[in-house]
């Protein structure tokens, strides 16, 4: 963008040295422009009758702007370096339209720069690189869209039914609150946000979606970022064996759902401090797996998990072995510990390698028939410290196991809780 206007240039050395200004206001150019090859180097031209091969100002170079007389169509930009002064007149609208245009160059890197005289015409810093946005009434949504400064976006109880794709642009956004809405979906994209540490999508409705895909949660980068997760009240009747991809998780919570299980792979989670499943009245049995998580605090208050013991009479029909070709692919991977990914090998695999129950000894178990039932005494072990109803001394407790060897185990209870 160019701004036809007059600049008188003050050199600050001079004046700090008392050499006499022989500055005066000069028919100028300024122009706006970006360096080629460089993301976010923005610079200033200026042009004057007396200078036709121009001056260049880096706008990161910007100490301080002064636009107290703004709608006098007088502007000063104070540099670092040079130490120029650029004290601008021009046409009002002209000037306004090029000073947003400036403020949006800038956004985004405000550390070091001064802008006390822009709250004159009503912007903060705050306006110009926000990072916080709190939206309580669907009026309140920029028209131009989120800002892609955003790092904590609270978008409570407005009865969304749709997930906003323009959240999906938020690359810096850590905080995301989306509770108290009516969200049923929430596309695949949404796991590629870099930098997603705490997701709150308590009292939504994630658990009416009749083909669910949680791609948005367990694809790459927000699995290994996101430390907390709230999907509280969503009507949830199940939870994807492959929720241990989330490998940096801290608090897990599940309250006022309908889960009537929780994959014993949560097991593999093993940065697990803090998880609540409070009101699941649907809830049989806690998986003895969690006991490899070092939980801090359990919460199942209000949950039953007192579904019956296995008739053990019939365990033996329950050990089975399979010799599928995919089978024995996925065993060969897990002894080796190979990696794999979906463009390396067959999707198949992927999916059965995913969604492997684990067994009480923390081997994966292919066989998910390969589980019991089994009460047992809530000791400390467990987790330090569990709140759940007195009456429910006795838990019942998932097993699965990866070989007789760990069923008999399970059996003559020699692995207790
Ligand atoms: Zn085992």
């Amino acid at each position: 963008m160019k701004l036809q206007c007059v600049i008188e240039v003050v050199n600050r050395n001079h004046s700090a040295l008392n050499i006499k200004p022989n500055a005066k206001y000069l028919r100028s150019t300024l122009a706006l422009g970006k360096e080629p090859k460089k993301e976010e180097e923005y610079f200033i031209l200026h042009f004057s009758s007396v200078n036709k091969t121009g001056t260049k100002y880096k706008v990161k170079c910007i100490k301080q702007v002064f636009v107290k007389c703004l709608n006098e169509g007088k502007v000063t930009l104070r540099f670092e370096e040079p130490p120029h002064d650029l004290c601008i007149k021009s046409e009002v609208i002209q000037l306004k339209s090029f000073m947003r245009l400036l403020k949006s160059c800038i956004t985004g890197d405000t550390k070091d720069l001064k802008l006390s005289n822009l709250s004159s015409i009503g912007v903060t810093s705050k306006d110009i690189a926000p990072t916080k946005l709190t939206i309580n009434n669907r009026s309140e949504f920029p028209a131009k869209g989120l800002p892609r400064t955003l790092k904590s976006l609270y978008i409570n109880g407005l009865k969304l039914c749709n997930f906003r794709r323009d959240i999906l642009l938020l690359n810096q956004l850590t905080v995301l609150d989306l509770s108290n809405n009516e969200i049923e979906k929430i596309p695949p994209e949404f796991s590629r946000l870099p930098s997603l540490c705490e997701l709150h999508l308590s009292n939504n409705s994630l658990g009416l979606n009749k083909n669910p895909n949680w791609q948005w949660l367990l694809g790459l980068q927000v699995s290994n970022k996101l430390k907390l997760l709230d999907l509280s009240g969503n009507k949830l009747k199940d939870l994807p064996k492959s929720i241990w991809k989330l490998q940096s998780l801290v608090t897990l919570k599940l309250n006022n759902n309908n889960l009537d299980y929780l994959p014993s792979s949560l097991g593999r989670i093993s940065t697990l401090r803090y998880l609540s499943i409070t009101e699941n009245n649907d809830l049989q049995s806690l998986p003895y797996t969690l006991k490899h998580c070092g939980l801090e605090h359990l919460d199942i208050s209000s949950s039953k998990c007192t579904c019956d013991e296995t008739d053990l009479k019939h365990i033996n029909t329950k050990w089975k072995s399979y010799d599928s070709l995919v089978h024995i692919a996925a065993k060969i991977v897990l002894k080796y510990k190979l990696f794999y990914a979906p463009n390396i090998i067959p999707k198949t695999l992927v999916d059965l390698l995913d969604n492997c129950d684990m067994c009480v000894c923390g081997k994966p178990v292919l066989n998910d028939k390969n589980n019991i039932i089994k009460k047992m005494e809530y000791n400390n072990t467990f987790s330090r410290r569990i709140t759940f109803n007195l009456l429910h001394y006795l838990l019942s407790i998932q097993c699965f196991f990866c070989s007789p060897k760990c069923l008999t185990s399970i059996i003559s209870s020699r692995i207790r809780l």
